[in-house]
This record gives C-alpha cells, structure tokens and sequence, in this order.
C-alpha cells in the first residue's frame, strides 16, 4: 500500500466541469475560509482549448477532502504503480495533476 508520500492525484479531464468546488473545500479545510486563491489544489482555466488543467500544491497533505466533495468523481488518489497503469491506458483525458511549487 502507498504512503501518503508516495500519493498520486489523477484527473479525469472528461469528467471535470471546472466548477472549483475542490479549490473551496480545500481553502476552507487547510485555512477556514473559501478562498481559492489559498487552496492546495487549483483549476486553471485554459479559454483557448477550453479545457480546466487541475493542479496540485507540495503542501496538499492528502487529506481527500476535495476528492470527497469532487460531485463528477473527476480526481483520485492513487499509488505511483497505479498511476502508471492510468498512463499507459492512454485514455485521452485522464492524467497525473501537475505539482505545483510552494509560492
Ligand atoms: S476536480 Fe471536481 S470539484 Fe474540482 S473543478 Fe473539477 S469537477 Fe469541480
Ligand atoms: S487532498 Fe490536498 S488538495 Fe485536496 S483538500 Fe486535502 S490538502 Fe487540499
């Protein structure tokens, strides 16, 4: 079984409607208020390709809350092997979130 170190947050691109839920609930649980600007995980929006690119944060500590509350079932954590598989599957949408560093 993976540590939460070793956690990957894998995105359903198809799936994600861009509605920031996820930003909220994170931002309220790390930092008690909504604030999306202070959570561990962001949607950027991309209006040329119209596409939401989920990224998340070195600090998110992997508590799943933003999975929980994600209504399309669009994010996962999964272990490193795990997300191999998701890769080489190939299925056009579904990817690892990028890491994005401490600002
Ligand atoms: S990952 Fe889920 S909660 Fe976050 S923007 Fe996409 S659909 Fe909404
Ligand atoms: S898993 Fe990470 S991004 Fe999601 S709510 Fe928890 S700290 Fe935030």
């Amino acid at each position: 079984m993976a540590t939460d170190t070793e956690k990957v947050l894998i995105v359903d691109a198809d799936k994600c409607t861009g509605c920031g839920v996820c930003e909220l609930v994170c931002s309220m649980a790390k930092h008690g208020e909504y604030n999306p600007k202070k959570s561990y995980i962001r949607v950027m929006k991309n209006r040329e390709m119209s596409v939401d690119i989920v990224t998340r944060d070195v600090r998110c500590d992997f508590c799943s809350k933003c999975v929980d509350w994600c209504l399309p079932r669009a994010i996962q954590f999964v272990s490193p092997p795990e997300a191999a598989v998701i890769r080489k599957q190939n299925k056009i949408g579904m990817f690892p979130a990028p890491l994005l560093s401490e600002a």
